[in-house]
């Protein structure tokens, strides 16, 4: 395939996405029609019907969508009350799959929740209800994830965590738990340990200032549970021409989190991906190599769908993986592509990025966050294209895991320009034939996992076997 029938093909989607208000649209509809999507729920399961009937409606191939058996979480009232030093109530909520609760504690604030500050508590923290930030990370930097931060306190014997949201606007921060058996798939398995909930900056801030004070003991009530349920990916593909069998796998999670929209987090993602298939549905017949669509479903619930996905397709398969968590935010123009330890893939697309006349951020780190993962364990080359959502003054997540997480923090042109650069770099995935990545080896990727400092946390988390 020479230059000159790749710009052909781009013009072609280019043309169908910059015409177009359609992803806009359809990710209006997900968000206000549908609602959140949580995993397991119904409207997860209304998500994937209109997903998949888009997917028809745009004519790709060998539409689907594929069930899996899971334990959803169904949230209940949630209380918590201050009784020392001065008595006050808090809103809060559970995070998911935080079991009901009825108990009281003394707080011990853990600083950021980093494991450095419980080595220092030690014994300290047993008994406790420990207080923190969710994610503690400051612009430019990144602290650790929420689930280890409550896996080092429940190995310490705390008896409750309260994160607390780390952006202003009294919106509570949400996010699931890991389950007191991550191997396990039952109800009883994924149910947390230990309960956690999150409250707002402001109540967070003011629970902090009331600890300054003396001793702060608190009453916390909750009301959750965790039930087995049925969770879904929706799939789709545009056939390749030559190697049908050799796949290019891109999309983001449908799913979101039960409390808001999941616009952003990550509706965006998904419909970038699907716009992207629209497009490219377009050059059928002329891409060499299979581009399949997908959208992952209970990614907010432990990256369920992809790990089902990568469980039951064959591993040898794969070219690429683009996960798109968090493409389509912000308003265009900053789209970044996080590669998950491929330094031969950082100067291809270096390349790519410089004859194609198309600035975005190239970088190389491995993490183990979302739903590229499950392929990365299986030594798939993989990366993550997102964008910055470039509302102003927010750190961390944003407006993501929150109430605010809605449809009006979506741009019309964010999502073209994620969409038209997915489209594009899957265009040159499927027409390479010197692509530089290839699959590795358990044995090198797991000698990659430990030297990224990751190995032990993630056996130590069940995310991968020990
Ligand atoms: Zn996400």
């Amino acid at each position: 395939m020479n230059e000159a029938e790749i710009r052909e093909m781009e013009k072609e989607v280019l043309a169908t996405i910059w015409t177009s208000n359609e992803a806009y649209e359809t990710l209006r509809e997900l968000c206000d029609d549908i609602g959140h999507r949580f995993g397991g729920s119904e409207s997860e399961k209304q998500g994937a019907e209109f997903l998949k009937a888009k997917m028809e409606e745009y004519g790709l191939d060998n539409v689907r969508i594929e069930e899996f058996p899971m334990a959803t979480w169904e949230r209940g009232a949630a209380k918590l009350t201050l009784l020392e030093p001065v008595e006050r109530e808090f809103s809060c909520i559970s995070l998911p799959y935080c079991p009901a609760a009825d108990l009281t504690g003394e707080l011990l604030d853990v600083g950021d929740g980093e494991e450095d500050d419980f080595e220092r508590l030690g014994d300290q923290v047993k008994g406790k209800i420990v207080i923190s930030k969710a994610e503690t990370n400051r612009p430019g930097e990144r602290g650790s994830h929420r689930t280890d931060k409550y896996r080092w306190a429940e190995e310490r014997g705390a008896l409750a965590y309260i994160y607390v949201n780390q952006n202003p606007g009294l919106l509570h921060i949400t996010g699931s738990l890991r389950g007191r058996n991550q191997q396990g798939t039952t109800a009883e398995d994924r149910e947390a340990p230990i309960p956690a909930i999150g409250v707002s900056k402001e109540s967070g801030s003011m629970i902090m200032r009331m600890m300054e004070r003396g001793t702060a003991k608190v009453h916390i009530e909750l009301d959750n549970k965790t039930v087995m349920s049925t969770s879904r990916n929706v799939v789709g593909e545009i056939t390749g021409s030559e190697h049908p069998d050799e796949v290019i796998l891109m999309g983001g999670h449908f799913d979101g989190h039960d409390i808001s929209q999941g616009a952003g987090d990550d509706g965006a993602g998904t419909i970038t991906g699907l716009e992207a298939g629209r497009a490219l549905a377009q050059l059928k017949g002329k891409l060499k190599r299979t581009v399949r669509i997908i959208c992952f479903g209970s990614e907010e619930l432990g990256l369920l769908g992809a790990w089902h996905h990568a469980d039951e397709t064959d591993p040898d398969s794969y070219r690429f993986v683009m996960n798109l968590d968090g493409a389509g935010r912000g308003q265009g123009g900053q789209e970044r592509v996080v590669l998950s330890g491929w330094p031969e893939l950082s100067k291809w697309l270096e390349d790519w990025s410089e004859e194609h006349h198309y600035d975005f951020i190239i970088q190389d780190q491995l993490n183990s966050h979302s739903d590229h993962f499950p392929f990365a364990v299986r030594g798939i080359p993989n990366g993550t294209l997102n964008s910055m959502d470039a509302t102003a003054g927010m750190i961390g997540r944003g407006y993501g895991h929150t109430e605010a997480d809605t449809f009006d923090k979506i741009h019309p042109r964010g999502l073209q320009m994620s969409a038209a650069l997915v489209a594009r770099l899957a265009i040159a995935m499927s027409q390479a034939d010197d692509f530089p990545a290839q699959r590795r080896s358990v044995e090198d990727t797991r000698a990659q996992m430990e030297e990224a400092g990751l190995l032990a946390r993630l056996e130590a988390s069940g995310q991968i076997p020990g």
